[in-house]
């Protein structure tokens, strides 16, 4: 590395917040110089296979020339204009399409910039829907534990409270109502007494509950846990019975992810509003989409006037909303279902070995997400460099050692990040101060 770079870094040591830490005492972070298919290459020449897809979002590797062009297409034409008073063709066909390839009911868009405010938007016309129908008690949400739904206010509200900052936010969150987090897949056959707390918290408070809001079939960021597609079928049926409205957050599990274009379809049920985020543009750009159906439309527009109170600065980004279009038809095009079940099976036949290792605790594979649980959090200092020297970019998180590869991954390039979480676990095994 160049000393020119040595200093960048240092300036970023000194200067530059990354995600959850501390500027006094920085957690190391990796020049990257360029991103190619599934390798990252670092400032020092070093070549990463990439195991994180940047965090759920990029579906088709990095650099692709399809994605590429659409931005340079659209860049000639307008990079922004302004949403209030204007619209444009990119914003227009990316709606056509949510609606198209989601659930019929879904035939209203409104367009944000990250997942978070896309769940603050779910949020505002949850409580609009019902205020607007002069029923101000129906303020409160029902969620479940170990549930993440983004970093603002509205969205950290719901994020499960211990793990979720709402310590650190005492007092200014909202209130909302936490069943049991839904029994992990893991644990066997469905129950029918797995939907017990959640049916007594909504029929004791649904007379203050707005909406369930819930992350469909798989809690991502909150511990990435597979749960029962009946769990999902009987919170839409108690929705129904006690008249809430129910919204699934697809952020992370969208497009694909879990082996169906979206979640729900898992479970065969419908949102009344559904989140959209992260894959949404192929991890190009940040954009995001809170889509929602007729009979919210209604219940909005009770107060005579039907005004849904939010506007982005950036709102339907020309430049997102065309890199979403073209990202969605290189997804539609692709044989992504054949390409997601291949990496099911290799994740699931390739980390089985990680079971026998004393660490951890359990295996678990779910269309193109790869879990390793461990008994004890790992250094991610630690394992971030043991990753990296084995020339794959992981960050495990907590307890979790976790993959989710591009789409595109060949089985020889899955391969090595596979071997390279047993060999690294192998190690922790054997290291006893760790
Ligand atoms: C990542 C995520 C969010 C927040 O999205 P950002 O783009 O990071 O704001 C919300 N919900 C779920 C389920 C997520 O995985």
């Amino acid at each position: 590395m160049n000393s020119d770079f040595d200093e960048l870094l240092q300036f970023d040591k000194k200067h530059i917040w990354h995600p959850y830490t501390s500027m006094s005492n920085p957690t190391t972070v990796l020049p990257v110089a360029s991103a190619q298919g599934v390798t990252l290459t670092l400032a020092d020449g070093r070549e990463l296979i990439d195991g994180m897809s940047s965090w759920w979002s990029a579906l088709h590797g990095y650099n692709h020339p399809q994605l590429n062009q659409a931005l340079i297409n659209q860049s000639k034409k307008m990079s922004h204009v302004m949403f209030g008073g204007l619209t444009h063709e990119p914003a227009i066909l990316l709606a056509k399409k949510l609606i198209t390839i989601t659930s019929d009911n879904l035939q209203h868009v409104f367009f944000s910039d990250s997942g978070s405010v896309a769940v603050e938007v779910a949020i505002k016309m949850a409580l609009q829907y019902w205020f607007a129908q002069g029923d101000s008690q129906k303020n409160q949400l029902l969620t479940v534990n170990k549930g993440y739904f983004g970093d603002t206010f509205g969205g950290m509200a719901v994020c499960d409270p211990v793990n979720g900052m709402h310590e650190m936010f005492n007092g200014v969150l909202a209130q909302h109502i936490f069943a049991d987090a839904p029994a992990s897949i893991g644990e066997g056959a469905w129950k029918d007494e797995y939907i017990d707390d959640f049916k007594t918290k909504l029929s004791e408070n649904h007379q203050n509950i707005a909406a369930v809001i819930i992350e469909p079939m798989v809690q991502n960021a909150g511990g990435l846990r597979f749960y029962h597609a009946e769990y999902l079928q009987a919170v839409r049926q108690l929705c129904d019975e006690y008249n809430v409205l129910l919204i699934l957050d697809e952020i992370a599990t969208g497009f694909g992810r879990t082996g169906s274009l979206f979640a729900y379809e898992q479970a065969d049920i419908e949102a009344d509003i559904l989140c959209l985020g992260k894959a949404l543009t192929g991890g190009y750009m940040t954009l995001a989409a809170t889509l929602t159906c007729a009979k919210v439309v209604k219940g909005i527009e009770a107060d005579g006037k039907g005004i849904l109170m939010h506007g982005p600065t950036f709102m339907a980004n020309p430049l997102a909303c065309s890199v979403a279009n073209a990202s969605l038809d290189l997804l539609l095009d692709s044989p992504w279902e054949r390409r997601v079940e291949g990496i099911e099976k290799q994740l699931k036949i390739e980390l089985e070995p990680c079971k026998t290792l004393k660490c951890v605790k359990e295996v678990r594979v779910k269309g193109a997400i790869g879990v390793v649980e461990l008994n004890q959090s790992i250094d991610v200092e630690w394992s971030q460099k043991q990753f990296t020297q084995a020339g794959v970019w992981l960050r495990p998180f907590g307890k979790l050692v976790y993959v989710m590869p591009p789409f595109i991954i060949k089985s020889d390039e899955l391969k090595k990040i596979t071997e390279a979480i047993y060999f690294v676990l192998q190690k922790l095994d054997h290291n006893t101060e760790l």
